[in-house]
């Protein structure tokens, strides 16, 4: 577990040499590369099949420099010593597009796709961009992370809005061994409430981030964080219990860039201005949203005149609807299908006509709609009044802001996916039959094998999250 800054030192060298010839060094560090999770790897390969640019490839991560530790390596003590890759996973993209073309009509419904794109067909990299990189609820999931979703807004700024468990690593596939550069480019973080899928990956973000600063040479400078102002005792405890963190950020409360804002008390112009000079924004709203204590949405205007707005957690919200009013994008959370209005009530989430119904309100142009329940482990119900303004979103998507492609998309990814959808009907109707109610979380996932299964065992089961 020696980082490979020691590793390489000869102090480190000469006393690895002290052990016996027949000894057997097993190296557990950064440099190690390894595919643990093949699901999401087979999921990504099948999307890219309909849309290289809009579903990239994932990244094998980073190079390794020799043979390393691998995830399920065992090494044998008895009756032989030996190491067994036999329970290591490998991706087999072949298989994996070979699996996905056997689906009856879906190579037809893939080439229809890309003929009516082709007169589109504009530049895959353009600015801005958003990538996906958690669209589930809840828990980590092997197809869907919790929230996270980075909006590149030039080659030289991103901004990030919300950070659970595993943004870190989702950026690691994203963007492979360029993953510092795109950490480098993060100069704001908007965490909308503090359920633990919204925030607990924020700390770990905030060290690499520094660490990839240190190692492309680029003077430190601290993130801007606007967040509601109790994430400061969680990251004060983290800093004077475990360690220094506070010098990572600079905060604004998100409170203070709502419009009803108590402006000498609370608005900290300063950090507001210098954050808006940087990311080239010329607004950044708040407002306080129907989810939880706390729980805000905020919609931001570039200077070039687009205008994005992110729900975070809420049931319909008017003062979102008022801030985002006119949005080039709206990225709102659609946790449930419209059959289960109760339960989203209950919990404070929108189902999906309800998002879309947001979109219309504010005129959105396009409208992506995310926060799936891990019931919809690889794709969500579609509801009646999906139009061409909205998109569903999937883990690394990378969407321009302009664009018209995604509607034809759903064609394919609904014959990809035409087993997931069925068995979701399914459950629909026998729900209905029953007189409603809530069915078990995640039934349609679990009947498929380990698709239910947590992609981390990590602190979010413990705390709250939603
Ligand atoms: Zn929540
Ligand atoms: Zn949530």
């Amino acid at each position: 577990m020696t980082p490979e800054s020691v590793l390489k030192t000869d102090q480190y060298k000469e006393w690895m040499e002290r052990f016996p010839s027949s000894t057997e060094h097993l190296i557990l560090n950064e440099h190690v590369s390894t595919v643990h999770n093949v699901r999401s790897h087979k999921i990504q390969t099948q999307l890219n099949m309909i849309h290289p640019h809009i579903f990239p490839l994932l990244r094998a991560a980073l190079h390794v420099p020799n043979v390393r530790a691998e995830c399920l390596l065992k090494f044998q003590l008895r009756p032989v010593m030996e190491w067994q890759r036999d329970a290591v996973p490998s991706c087999n993209t072949e298989e994996f597009m070979k699996e996905a073309s056997e689906i009856p009509n879906f190579l037809e419904e893939v080439e229809k796709c890309r003929t009516s794109l082709l007169p589109a067909a504009g530049p895959a990299d353009g600015f801005p961009h958003v990538v996906f990189l958690g669209t589930g609820s809840a828990i980590p999931m092997k197809t869907r992370n919790v929230s996270g979703t980075l909006v590149n807004i030039s080659s030289s700024q991103s901004l990030l809005l919300d950070c659970g468990e595993g943004t870190f690593s989702q950026l690691c596939r994203h963007y492979g061994d360029a993953v510092d550069q795109a950490l480098s480019r993060i100069s704001a973080v908007f965490i909308s409430h503090l359920h633990a899928d919204h925030h607990t990956g924020l700390i770990k973000l905030l060290q690499q981030r520094q660490r990839a600063l240190a190692n492309l040479g680029i003077p430190f400078n601290p993130v801007y964080l606007v967040a509601p102002v109790q994430i400061l005792a969680w990251l004060g405890q983290y800093h004077d219990f475990c360690e220094e963190i506070l010098h990572h950020f600079s905060h604004i409360p998100s409170r203070s860039l709502c419009d009803d804002a108590d402006v000498s008390k609370l608005k900290p112009d300063s950090s507001l201005q210098s954050m808006l000079r940087t990311t080239s924004l010329q607004q950044f709203r708040t407002c306080l949203v129907r989810h939880c204590k706390n729980a805000f949405a905020c919609s931001f205007v570039h200077q070039s005149g687009w205008k994005l707005a992110f729900s975070g957690d809420t049931m319909p919200c008017d003062a979102f609807v008022h801030i985002g009013n006119e949005a080039t994008l709206l990225i709102h959370e659609a946790t449930l299908e419209d059959e289960l209005l109760e339960q989203a009530v209950e919990k404070r989430h929108s189902t999906t006509s309800q998002a879309i119904g947001i979109g219309m309100k504010m005129n959105a142009d396009f409208i992506m709609l995310n926060h799936f329940s891990q019931r919809y482990a690889k794709i969500p119900l579609f509801s009646e009044d999906f139009s061409d303004k909205v998109g569903i979103s999937f883990d690394h998507m990378k969407v321009r802001l302009y664009f018209k492609t995604l509607p034809k998309l759903t064609a394919a990814l609904k014959t990809l996916f035409a087993e997931e959808l069925e068995e979701m009907e399914e459950q629909r109707e026998l729900r209905s039959r029953r007189g409603g109610g809530c069915s078990p979380v995640m039934q349609a996932g679990a009947k498929r094998g380990q698709q239910g299964a947590p992609l981390h065992s990590g602190d979010s089961k413990r705390l709250k999250s939603s």
